[in-house]
């Protein structure tokens, strides 16, 4: 099975989405998705050269070859690697078609076949969509369909509104009734972000949480508690922001409403101040959609004591990713991996979820993108159903394949889309 051409799309979503598409000598075509970077399809076509001609199921070896020709540009992390778990989930695709066989199959078989989902939820419904400098957007696909309109209020009340806009108290009601129907969808967990822009904040950049910024939060997960139960888990997300002291503080604070765990609370750059949050925070720890190495994440785990790692597989790469999952095993840690894809990268990570004996749920961030069950072809029905993917033993590979023409419709116009001319 020889690679014989990588073609790239993006599709302007809440996100891009970046998809990679491996064409082989045998007519198998693979499927993957990258996350989103600056300048991500250059890079992905100039790794090209390395793949031609390669038997495509060495993944290991190539995905090391590619690796090793980033060293120096930053293999460590970041836009490189992004573009290499792309690649490499894409020749996955492949060679479990090839094989005849779902993806599971290659990672050892499932531990479970209904993969748990959970919803990143923002107070409103309506579209945000960011550029891959995380920006604020409007599609241009949404301004031929004349759904701009209201389009900036629907971004800035689904963050919680800017800082000069945030004078009125932040709608609980609007979180509250959020969640329930998040909740009638069939998720049985939810994350909302606790980074909410709000009248309180004395300073946007010294990662310090005023008194009243603390209680706002609670209130917001007070609301959001009440609003579902306690039948429905509930995660918050802090996005990097906070001061070790203001994120244990925060987290004393929402400690009542018995979270599944507080996110990312301090800046990724430092363990020792994740460490200190990890020791004293009574709320679990969740971290790593920053991380990309087993290496790192044994640093995580080690120094930094997080309690539930989070690795995104859209920049680790499938391999990784499993060889995170393991040493997570090791010291008993569940994992529930951060991803922002579209349907091709969900239902890989989805078919590893199920090779993951300490895996807990998978994230889906798509839920406000009207077309995202749309771009899947080969399934019937909607993929997510009742907060669960049901993996499908007779359908190869990641079970899916792009509905090419819906993707089409949404793509990034100053993007090459596959072999198209646009
Ligand atoms: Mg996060």
């Amino acid at each position: 099975m020889k690679i014989s051409d990588i073609q790239t799309a993006v599709i302007e979503a809440n996100y891009d989405w970046t998809i990679v598409k491996v064409i082989t000598d045998e007519d198998i075509i693979g499927y993957g998705e990258c996350f989103f970077a600056p300048g991500l399809t250059k890079v992905i076509h100039e790794l090209k050269p390395l793949l031609i001609g390669e038997d495509g199921r060495d993944i290991d070896r190539l995905r090391l070859l590619m690796r090793e020709a980033g060293a120096t540009s930053g293999a460590g992390g970041g836009i490189i690697l992004h573009a290499i778990a792309g690649i490499e989930t894409a020749l996955w695709d492949a060679y479990a078609k090839w094989l005849d066989v779902p993806l599971f199959r290659l990672f050892g078989g499932a531990f479970r076949k209904r993969i748990r989902i959970y919803a990143d939820c923002h107070a409103s419904e309506g579209l945000a969509s960011l550029s891959s400098i995380c920006t604020p957007r409007i599609p241009w696909w949404m301004s031929r369909s004349g759904e701009t309109e209201n389009f900036y209020e629907i971004h800035f009340r689904a963050h919680g509104g800017l800082k000069e806009e945030a004078q009125e108290p932040v709608n609980l009601q609007a979180y509250a009734e959020r969640a329930k129907r998040v909740k009638e969808m069939g998720y049985t967990a939810l994350k909302f972000d606790a980074d909410i822009p709000n009248a309180y904040m004395r300073d946007e950049f010294n990662r310090c949480l005023d008194k009243l910024e603390v209680n706002l939060i609670a209130s917001v997960v007070e609301a959001v508690r009440k609003a579902v139960g306690d039948d429905v888990d509930i995660a918050i997300d802090c996005h990097w922001r906070f001061s070790p002291e203001s994120a244990i503080r925060l987290a004393e604070a929402v400690y009542p409403f018995n979270l599944l765990w507080l996110e990312d609370p301090t800046p990724p750059d430092s363990i020792d101040a994740l460490a200190q949050v990890t020791r004293r925070s009574p709320v679990p720890i969740a971290t790593g959609e920053n991380h990309y190495t087993r290496q790192q994440f044994y640093d995580l785990i080690v120094r930094g004591g997080i309690q539930i790692a989070a690795p995104d597989f859209q920049k680790t790469g499938l391999l990784e990713g499993k060889r995170i999952a393991d040493l997570a095993e090791t010291f008993v840690i569940p994992v529930a991996p951060h991803n922002i894809s579209s349907p091709i990268g969900t239902m890989a990570s989805a078919h590893l979820c199920a090779t993951i004996p300490n895996f807990l749920a998978l994230e889906h961030h798509g839920i406000d993108v009207p077309f995202w069950e749309e771009l899947a072809l080969g399934w019937d029905g909607p993929i997510i159903r009742d907060g669960y993917i049901e993996l499908d033993e007779e359908k190869p590979g990641i079970g899916i394949e792009l509905n090419e023409d819906a993707a089409y419709r949404y793509r990034r116009k100053d993007e090459p889309f596959f072999d198209r001319l646009v």
